[in-house]
């Protein structure tokens, strides 16, 4: 599409899932870009992540549909049992009729694999350029451009500037300026078992959810089913954001003593703990300035625990490099497009998830005896309706898309 071909590079800020797709789909529409991402080396830590039959689309949209399908497992349930009793609340199935109302799958994949597919195929697009250690501190722009201001003091030209760079978004601070994320007081810890130690019983092919009074834990099988992916998480009021720091089992386990011998279990399974304490943000209306746009967790962070962040952030990309298609050269007009195509699916997002969290994995006693009853009483014809908005679409906003 030459006539949407700017002199200048469009500048990404961050190289995480978002930056990297967000690259992948400017690119695939003839755009030069150019990512600037922090640290010293592109890569991601963590796990697992699961993905949504939305993902599939966005990769699909990005060119990558094959390359990730082929390094996912494939669950075929998410499965919510009550961690007091050991007994299943409910279960979603993931197959066939799953699968045909909303066209892809449901699946788990290594954060690393993941990662590594949208990296090789920015390494192979001639469109695109990767620079580390380029820390974005922050912006100028005028009417020909924008210049971004690098930690080092160096300027990198652009025509316009997508900041990808996280939760703690430096783009963000200077678009926004709403300060620090919200500390949610909720604690996570992260592991690994390999499966030839995860008990018999619970080696189920399953993102399995064991939701207790302020703590819950979630597992599912991760790399070819040679680990049990393990993030278990409690409501511990921790005061102060943290990531990734080490942390001994004996420590993880104070938040989980009240809940069932069996969940105890898995956790003293557990290698190599670390954790972290959860932000978000309230969501806002501003994520533009002029050549200027949030996108990812820069634009919407949330809690983990509708398993959306990244899908919501491949998402973004996809319908932001729509939107700078249909309005060749006129960036402020293609990111206003973007952010109100997205705005509404992504706030009920951030929402959404803090629900979750205290009405499905949180809560006790009564609050707990009500959630089952009424997780119970949905049938599966019942739940894929539910899904339906978030499943059914492709974040586009398809009604509105011209
Ligand atoms: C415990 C946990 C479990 C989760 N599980 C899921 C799940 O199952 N499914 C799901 O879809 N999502 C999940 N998420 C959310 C998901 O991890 C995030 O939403 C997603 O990684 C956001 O991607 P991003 O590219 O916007 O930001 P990030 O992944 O944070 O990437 C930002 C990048 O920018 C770089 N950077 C930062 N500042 C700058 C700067 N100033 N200049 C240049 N570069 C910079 C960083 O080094 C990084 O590479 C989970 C999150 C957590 C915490």
């Amino acid at each position: 599409m030459s006539e949407t071909r700017a002199a200048k590079p469009i500048l990404i800020a961050g190289g995480g899932i978002g930056g990297l797709a967000t690259a992948l789909g400017l690119a695939q529409k003839g755009l030069d870009v150019l990512v600037l991402e922090k640290a010293p080396q592109l890569g991601e830590i963590g796990a697992g992540i699961q993905l949504g039959p939305n993902a599939f689309h966005a990769f699909d949209y990005l060119g990558v549909g094959e390359a990730a399908r082929a390094m996912a497992v494939y669950v075929d349930k998410l499965r919510l049992m009550d961690a007091l009793t050991a007994e299943e609340i409910m279960h979603i199935d993931l197959g066939e009729a799953f699968r045909a109302r909303f066209k892809n799958p449901y699946a788990v994949v290594h954060r690393g694999d993941l990662h590594g597919v949208f990296l090789k195929a920015c390494r192979a697009h001639p469109h695109i350029a990767l620079r580390v250690d380029s820390e974005v501190a922050g912006y100028d722009q005028d009417d020909a451009g924008v210049s971004a201001r690098l930690a080092s003091g160096e300027r990198v030209v652009g025509a316009a500037l997508i900041g990808a760079d996280g939760l703690w978004s430096n783009v963000r601070k200077e678009l926004v300026a709403d300060g620090p994320p919200r500390v949610s007081g909720h604690t996570t810890y992260r592991s690994v078992i390999p499966t030839d130690r995860m008990a018999e019983d619970l080696r189920w092919n399953a993102a399995t959810l064991w939701a207790g009074p302020k703590c819950h834990l979630v597992h599912y099988p991760l790399s070819g089913w040679k680990v049990f992916n393990l993030v278990i998480t409690c409501h511990n009021d921790a005061p102060e954001p943290v990531a990734g720091k080490p942390v001994s089992k004996d420590e993880v386990m104070r938040g989980f003593a009240h809940v069932h011998e069996k969940a105890r279990q898995i956790i003293d399974l557990g290698l190599e703990w670390r954790l972290w304490v959860l932000c978000d943000r309230e969501p806002v209306e501003k994520w533009v300035d002029g050549r200027v746009a949030l996108l990812g967790d820069a634009a919407h962070p949330m809690l983990q625990y509708m398993a959306q962040g990244a899908c919501m952030a491949m998402e973004d990309a996809v319908c932001l490099s729509h939107m700078v298609e249909a309005f060749p050269g006129d960036f402020e007009r293609a990111f206003e497009a973007y952010r109100a195509r997205r705005i509404h699916r992504t706030t009920r997002m951030q929402v959404q998830s803090r629900v979750m969290g205290e009405h499905v994995y949180h809560p006790a006693g009564a609050h707990a005896e009500l959630r089952n009853a009424m997780l119970r009483a949905k049938t599966q014809e019942e739940w894929l309706d539910t899904l339906q908005w978030l499943y059914g679409s492709t974040g586009l906003d398809e009604k509105n898309f011209a």
